[in-house]
């Protein structure tokens, strides 16, 4: 029976040529440099921060990108998962309210936490403990299917999808030509490169800020700097950003790393939601305490104290003191009451503006309120039409 990786390595193409470059051109079987040749070239992937140089029949960090003869192949024609998602799941509070999210994701992550929530595809090809047999899938069905469940937008989420970038613009192009909005659930950790090849197909992203300590992030594998970047260039990008961080005590709820944190993200700007999330104990990191309701009503003030806007704290549904819901920044009016996933009130005008005061509230708004198809995730029913790649060999 042939491995993931064996499985995986057939389901490739090319990678865009806007996300990577020959960097060394290497040296013929007899051991005279060739102007032209490829074999044996090392070459660098701009798909994530990482940006590796990657020797002929080598991966990347993620794994699940590699050196082929001197070009770089990656991801392509399969999911590990697709589930409808309301919106605010991912979340996305200032965008289209109550909107189901179509959700797709494949394997593989740049980063390795241990307290992944997603770590059955993250950490697919690290950890042998992590099993999700993919499902072939092409980008029409997947739109179609997006389409039969009412999603407004589709979504690439669970794994990071900056690493399978050029899968996920296929998908972009077929969801924006059936009028779907789309969307990035991401670490953030970007590059110029990936960032403006994306800027053409993608709407919404959410960054993941998981703490503003770079030693920190080292822990995680990754560096702080290139999330920042990625940060201040989606927001410049006029892309709609909103931001999250899991309150992980001991490791990012200190008072001062969270001052230094929102201070950020207020510089960018004040008009960024951040939502504060409860960690709870998952994969490797078992020791920290689950975070407490207080803590994350702390950690918003800090977020507010710092001038942030729009500061939202999730995970514990009806019991973080209102901070599920939207107000007017500027009268303090109740716009959108939200229990958990759950829209219970929406009083924002179809502009998007405050009817109390006629401020305009920044997001993507609808000029209605539909109401919600679901509050809570559930599996699409053509899932099933999907082929399971691993049983088929
Ligand atoms: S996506 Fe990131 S980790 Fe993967 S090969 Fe490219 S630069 Fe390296």
């Amino acid at each position: 029976m042939p491995s993931l990786r064996d499985i995986l390595d057939a389901r490739v193409v090319e990678a865009d040529p806007a996300l990577w470059e020959t960097i060394d051109k290497g040296s013929s079987a007899s051991g005279k440099t060739e102007k032209d040749s490829t074999e044996n070239a090392r070459i660098r992937c701009y798909a994530c921060g990482h940006r590796c140089p990657i020797a002929e029949g080598q991966r990347g960090v993620c794994k699940v990108r590699f050196n082929r003869g001197g070009k770089l192949y990656v991801p392509y024609g399969y999911v590990a998962g697709v589930q409808c998602d309301p919106i605010e799941k991912k979340p996305f509070f200032h965008a289209v309210p109550g909107a189901l999210a179509y959700s797709f994701g494949m394997l593989g992550c740049d980063l390795h936490c241990s307290y992944c929530q997603n770590w059955v595809t993250s950490q697919a090809l690290r950890d042998p403990e992590a099993v999700s047999p993919p499902l072939e899938a092409d980008p029409a069905q997947l739109v179609k299917d997006a389409l039969a469940q009412g999603a407004r937008v589709v979504v690439s989420t669970y794994n990071e999808p900056l690493i399978t970038s050029e899968w996920a613009v296929a998908v972009f192009r077929e969801a924006r030509a059936a009028g779907l909005m789309t969307a990035y659930v991401s670490n953030g950790n970007g590059t110029p490169q990936v960032l403006e090849y994306l800027r053409p197909w993608i709407g919404l992203y959410k960054v993941d800020l998981k703490s503003f300590d770079d030693r920190h992030y080292r822990q995680l594998g990754g560096r702080i700097e290139p999330i920042l970047e990625s940060i201040r260039a989606l927001h410049g990008m006029g892309i709609w950003l909103e931001i999250v961080t899991l309150l992980i005590p001991g490791f990012n709820d200190s008072d001062e790393e969270l001052r230094r944190l929102t201070e950020f993200v207020a510089s960018v700007s004040v008009d960024i939601p951040w939502h504060v999330t409860a960690f709870h104990q998952d994969y490797k990191m078992t020791s920290p305490a689950d975070t407490r309701p207080e803590d994350l009503v702390r950690a918003a003030h800090i977020g507010r104290d710092a001038g942030l806007r729009y500061v939202y704290a999730g995970n514990l549904p009806g019991r973080v003191k209102g901070l599920e819901n939207t107000h007017c920044y500027q009268c303090g009016a109740m716009l959108i009451r939200r229990v958990g996933y759950w829209i219970e009130e929406y009083k924002l005008a179809p502009s998007g503006a405050c009817p109390e005061c006629g401020a305009m509230i920044p997001g993507r708004w609808s000029r209605q309120f539909d109401g919600q198809i679901a509050a809570a995730p559930f599996l699409p029913r053509s899932r099933s039409r999907l082929v399971r790649i691993l049983e088929r060999q």
